[in-house]
């Protein structure tokens, strides 16, 4: 099959007054596994059937492999779309669900029997055809639904947070089966989700959309290293953010007041893409595991900036434990990482962190 792109270009939609999605830029590639991700009422959803053609914009153009479809009708597109409450029809057997669309497009039978078999294969549901959705788990009714998208050859997939309605050992085994289907089926796959831990370890690239405006879009780990804006750096993974001022910049180090913390000098080269100037405010920021923990004080490391607190708070997480540890006036997210046998910080511990230069992103404010 013809793997195809799909391209937004300024795209607006309004509901009534209210402009839902903000003029959307988007280039996702032929074949790959893109995520929408953005907390609830960004935009992800409207954008997805959008693209499925259940929602129409007022502005923009959408093409797919090149082509205007915008003006199309749903049925019209080539598009397939699982959606969130897998909307299987209870009265009739996993089969018949899955045959469904194809009995629709009046395929032959012996098309339909073989493509069928082939989609419940495909998502390892062979022996189930004969059961009724209320016979099977969760997991297998989320089969059912994209062996039943699947099955129509559509050129996009469109899965409208597919997982949300599973347990979260069961998330992280589908989101895993998810990917090596799509890998498969090197099908362009469009995946909306506010989980971005399930973003982060599907997608080739995502978009993190904010108020119906598209902040950033990249690789998970570009999105993670080098976020481009605080909202961004606060919704992928955890940061640290502390209020500052600059008080100088000179050509190897920026001098920053910590709000609650006290002077801060940061090293140069760092990662800023411009110059700060005195008494203009920003936002420091780093991720907790930018943090060494270590309950002896020692003395300033040169590329590190060190730190004294307490222990004000622990969460044990399994292969890490979270602190908050209170420094200043600041509380800190700080992370240790653990192994058998190391036992949490009490409360009030006096700890020494140690910050890694490199890893500071600064926005400004
Ligand atoms: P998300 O999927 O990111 O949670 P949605 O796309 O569902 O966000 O919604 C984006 C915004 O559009 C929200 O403020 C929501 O209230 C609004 N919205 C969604 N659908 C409609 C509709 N049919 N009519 C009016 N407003 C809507």
């Amino acid at each position: 099959m013809k793997k195809v792109s799909v391209q937004c270009r300024n795209i607006r939609l309004a509901y009534g007054s209210t402009e839902v999605l903000k003029n959307v830029n988007l280039d996702i590639q032929p074949g790959e596994f893109f995520a929408l991700l953005g907390p609830s009422g960004s935009g992800k959803s409207t954008l997805l059937r959008l693209i499925a053609g259940f929602n129409k914009h007022q502005h923009g153009e959408l093409l797919v492999d090149g082509h205007d479809i915008g003006q199309q009708e749903p049925w019209e597109r080539n598009i397939g779309m699982v959606f969130q409450s897998y909307a299987l029809w209870p009265h009739l057997s996993v089969w018949d669900n899955v045959a469904f669309g194809l009995v629709e497009r009046k395929v032959d039978k012996r098309t339909l029997q073989a493509k069928v078999s082939a989609a419940l294969d495909l998502v390892g549901l062979s022996a189930f055809g004969q059961r009724k959705p209320n016979q099977l788990s969760g997991g297998q009714q989320q089969r059912v639904a994209l062996a039943r998208t699947i099955v129509i050859e559509p050129q996009v997939l469109l899965l409208d947070e597919p997982l949300s309605n599973l347990d979260k050992t069961l998330r992280v085994q589908m989101r895993q089966e998810l990917l090596a289907l799509q890998r498969r089926l090197g099908i362009t796959t469009i995946f909306v989700t506010h989980d971005q831990e399930e973003a982060m370890t599907t997608a080739d690239r995502m978009a993190v959309l904010d108020q119906g405006v598209v902040q950033q879009v990249g690789s998970p780990a570009e999105l993670y290293d080098e976020p481009v804006n605080a909202f961004v750096a606060n919704f992928v993974g955890t940061m640290n953010m502390l209020d500052a001022m600059v008080l100088s910049q000179h050509s190897d180090n920026l001098v920053l007041d910590v709000k609650g913390v006290g002077e801060m000098t940061i090293p140069v080269p760092l990662k800023v893409s411009r110059l700060y100037v005195k008494d203009q405010h920003v936002q420091l920021s780093f991720r907790p595991h930018a943090v060494t923990v270590d309950t002896k004080s020692g003395p300033d490391g040169e590329r590190t900036i060190g730190m004294q607190g307490n222990v004000e708070a622990s969460e044990f997480m399994g292969e890490l434990t979270r602190y908050r540890v209170r420094v200043g006036t600041q509380s800190l997210s700080v992370e240790q990482a653990h192994y058998a046998g190391l036992s949490k910080l009490p409360l009030g511990t006096p700890l020494s962190l140690r910050l890694s230069s490199s890893q500071i992103r600064l926005f400004a404010v």
